[in-house]
């Protein structure tokens, strides 16, 4: 039984690794989060110890280092810009790490934090669920049976729907965030890159507050794609299922669709990891080089490659004039 402790305990995502802990026979021992709202914990570990400050936390596993029981793993589900400082706690507590997505927001981060990893013999793996979606490796293993010199002409579409909690969190600070692209993106342009091969020219067309959309021109796909946070976009007939999320590739006439599963992939991504298989930094860093220059490119505005809901009109930021 590995012993975990857990970083960012009180957000939307931590009871997911809660459930994967538990779920792969694991333990967590200690959890922190500035935020006290960290009832979930009993749902899987009433046992474990919690701390607000991060000092204290320090304090807590170091002792427990001396009394001989090592932190096997910290998770970590803090928000993005954070991520990198939490990695390199787990990493000098000698713990290896498990990190959500996006590893880091910038390259240059995911260099250092290679160096670090090596420093202390402990690995970094992040969280890329979608790799180890059923649909999704299906697919990866159709391209791979296609004639190598085929290219796809592709769609992503990926609407969702976020209050305006949103823009007031830290996922609404592109800073903190990154951006819409980079947060909610990160993980498709993974999977493409993943399946379709490396970027070979990538265009914004737009990026505001609550959609971004662009033509990422990859080794075997061009793919126009379309991402969106504003529930508005949402296709009427979608909306009447009763859904507020879409999530779509349209591969010339076939759609495939992935919006089921994809929240159920944690677990699988602890067993991947604890059997040795997990992705580590080198993994993620054509998706952190992919986004860190999406959301530093010019928006090029509409040029006749665009997704087609690229057209729709913009919207107005909720606060700001
Ligand atoms: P969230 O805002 O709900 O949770 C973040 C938590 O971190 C909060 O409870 C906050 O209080 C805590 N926190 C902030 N600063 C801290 C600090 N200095 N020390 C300790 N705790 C701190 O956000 P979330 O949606 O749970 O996202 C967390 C991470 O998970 C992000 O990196 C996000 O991109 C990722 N995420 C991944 C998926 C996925 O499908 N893999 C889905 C959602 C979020």
């Amino acid at each position: 039984m590995k012993d975990f402790a857990l970083i960012g305990a009180a957000g939307y995502i931590a009871p997911r690794h809660m459930k994967a802990i538990k779920d792969t026979g694991n333990q967590l021992v200690a959890a922190l989060d500035k935020f006290d709202s960290v009832g979930i914990i009993d749902s899987y570990f009433p046992q474990a110890d919690f701390f607000t400050e991060y000092e204290r936390f320090d304090r807590h596993i170091e002792k427990l280092k001396r009394q001989g029981r090592d932190i096997d793993y910290v998770s970590i589900c803090s928000p993005n810009y954070l991520h990198d400082a939490h990695i390199r706690f787990g990493l000098r507590h000698g713990a290896d790490v498990i990190c959500e997505k996006p590893l880091v927001l910038n390259p240059w981060n995911a260099t250092a934090l290679q160096e670090i990893e090596k420093e202390h013999n402990k690995k970094v793996y992040c969280i890329l669920q979608l790799r180890l979606h059923p649909s999704v490796i299906e697919l990866k293993k159709q391209v791979e049976a296609a004639p190598s010199d085929k290219v796809w002409d592709i769609d992503l579409t990926y609407l969702t729907s976020r209050g305006h909690w949103y823009y007031t969190s830290w996922k609404g600070e592109n800073e903190k965030s990154g951006g819409i692209a980079t947060n909610i993106g990160v993980h498709f342009y993974d999977m493409l890159m993943w399946i379709f091969g490396p970027v070979q020219k990538s265009t914004v067309h737009l990026h505001t507050h609550d959609r971004a959309s662009g033509l990422l021109e990859l080794e075997r796909a061009r793919v126009r794609w379309f991402l969106s946070i504003n529930y508005e976009v949402i296709p009427e007939h979608i909306k009447e299922t009763g859904a507020r999320t879409y999530r779509s590739l349209q591969i010339g006439d076939q759609e495939f669709e992935f919006s089921g599963g994809f929240t159920e992939l944690h677990t699988r991504s602890y067993e991947h990891i604890l059997d040795g298989e997990g992705f580590g930094i080198s993994d993620a860093t054509a998706a952190i080089h992919l986004v860190h220059e999406i959301r530093n490119a010019e928006t090029t505005g509409l040029d006749g490659n665009e997704h087609p809901l690229a057209r729709l009109p913009l919207a107005k930021h909720p606060f700001k004039k």
